[in-house]
């Protein structure tokens, strides 16, 4: 196929995308084939009805997980990596991680191959879909985990384990300090590079999307030198890149008596366990939060619960000019087949790629065609069984529902 229809990158960084875009995508394993059979048709719906013909995706398969694994002889082959390099933009379904010793799993992979620093989980409240909250409305806000560093570097040695016995006897030598001798030691790192590369990610798009605020959240009462300092290098980049943009709470609180400017971004920060709390009671006042990989990693499905469930939970995964979009849940392997689980989780990862093409028009269509859908109370087994007067409809046919409303 033609390099015309490859998205390229200026040196700025900005995307350049051909109005015929070929994007790859992984079918993913378990119920995954179902959930894509029912996404793709939603999304070129979507885009023939904003741009009528004049914009169109090209779809090419690529391999990972199970089939790639039967294919191939790999679960995750290095031609799909080289692919999602070449093409810059790839959608998942998902994919299962086998259990078994040194295994690493796919998803883990593919964000540090491709340096797929920012996890980005947008939470929304769809009307009618049952929430355990009082005022689900309020809940409006998008997650951006740092994915690359913190407890999840994977360094880790077993308890009796020569590496962990030497750690052990370096922190008693060089500090002074006692670990027990049976101790299992995991390494927590997280870098100025990573924290600030995260943050700046987050506050571009909070001044893109005209958002109100971004919320630092870490837990740095007790560990200061890696999520203290994720909240000092925050603040930081927030100053020293965006100074116009911005204000602190502690500047509004000391220049404006606690009035938000209008036209400024606030920038705040909480402490993970409070904000644990913030997210259930006061909703409203939150908008982008950016926090530390294990943070973030809790967070995002505290708040998909609010708002209805890992079924509705779309994701992203972006670095710098790659981006893979992702339903968030897992296989649901039980269901494999029978075109029965809910899409609405790839279906709005596939509204985020769009967004990110810069083809918003036929995201805002999927968006609005998936709450209508809800609203007119046609909706898949896992909701229909909690929704009053709901027609339980098969996963393909939620997608044709959509299609029919758009
Ligand atoms: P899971 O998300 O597959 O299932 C958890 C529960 O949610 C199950 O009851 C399942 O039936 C239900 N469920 C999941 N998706 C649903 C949907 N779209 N509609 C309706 N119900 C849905 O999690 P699990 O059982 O812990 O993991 C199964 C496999 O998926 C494992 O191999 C795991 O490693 C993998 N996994 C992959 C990803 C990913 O690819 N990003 C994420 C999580 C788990």
């Amino acid at each position: 196929m033609s390099d015309k229809h490859i998205i390229s990158i200026d040196l700025r960084g900005e995307l350049y995308v051909p109005d015929t875009v070929l994007i790859p995508y992984i079918e993913g394993d378990g119920t995954g084939p179902d959930l894509w059979a029912a996404t793709r048709p939603v999304l070129d719906a979507a885009v023939a009805k904003a741009y009528g013909g004049v914009r169109k995706i090209l779809w090419i398969e690529i391999l990972a997980g199970e089939k790639a694994d039967r294919k191939v002889g790999k679960w995750l082959p290095e031609e799909t990596l080289e692919q999602i390099r070449k093409y810059r933009v790839a959608i998942k379904g998902p994919l299962t991680t086998p259990v078994g010793k040194g295994f690493r799993s796919i998803n883990v992979a593919l964000r540090q191959e491709l340096d797929l620093y920012a996890c980005v989980r947008p939470v929304k409240y769809i009307p009618g879909i049952p929430s355990p909250l009082k005022r689900p409305r309020d809940v409006d806000m998008i997650v951006y985990r740092e994915n690359t560093e913190d407890v999840y570097a994977g360094l880790e040695w077993e308890a009796g384990s020569p590496m962990a016995r030497k750690l052990i006897e370096l922190v008693k030598q060089e500090d002074g300090r006692q670990i027990r001798m049976d101790a299992g030691i995991g390494l927590k790192p997280m870098s100025r590079f990573g924290s600030t590369r995260l943050v700046r990610k987050a506050i571009q798009y909070a001044l893109e999307h005209h958002r109100k605020s971004v919320t630092l959240v870490h837990k740095g009462n007790i560990m200061k030198y890696t999520e203290g300092a994720f909240r000092t290098w925050g603040y930081e980049t927030a100053i020293a890149e965006f100074r116009d943009a911005v204000l602190t709470e502690e500047e509004i609180r000391r220049n404006t008596g606690g009035d938000h400017p209008a036209d400024k971004l606030v920038i705040k920060d909480r402490i993970t366990d409070a904000m644990f709390q913030q997210i259930l009671l006061r909703p409203a006042e939150y908008d982008v939060l950016a926090m530390p990989n294990l943070n973030g990693d809790y967070m995002s499905d505290a708040l998909a619960a609010m708002a209805g469930g890992l079924g509705m939970a779309p994701g992203a995964n972006i670095g710098d000019g790659y981006a893979v979009f992702e339903a968030t849940h897992g296989t649901a392997p039980r269901y494999a087949g029978q075109d029965k689980v809910n899409p609405g989780s790839l279906i709005l990862s596939g509204a985020m790629m769009l967004d990110y093409l810069g083809w918003k028009e036929a995201a805002d269509l999927v968006r609005d065609a998936l709450v209508r859908t809800v609203e007119a109370k046609t909706v898949t087994y896992d909701l229909a069984r909690q929704m009053e007067g709901a027609t339980e409809v098969r996963c393909s046919r939620f997608g044709e529902a959509m299609i029919q409303l758009m």
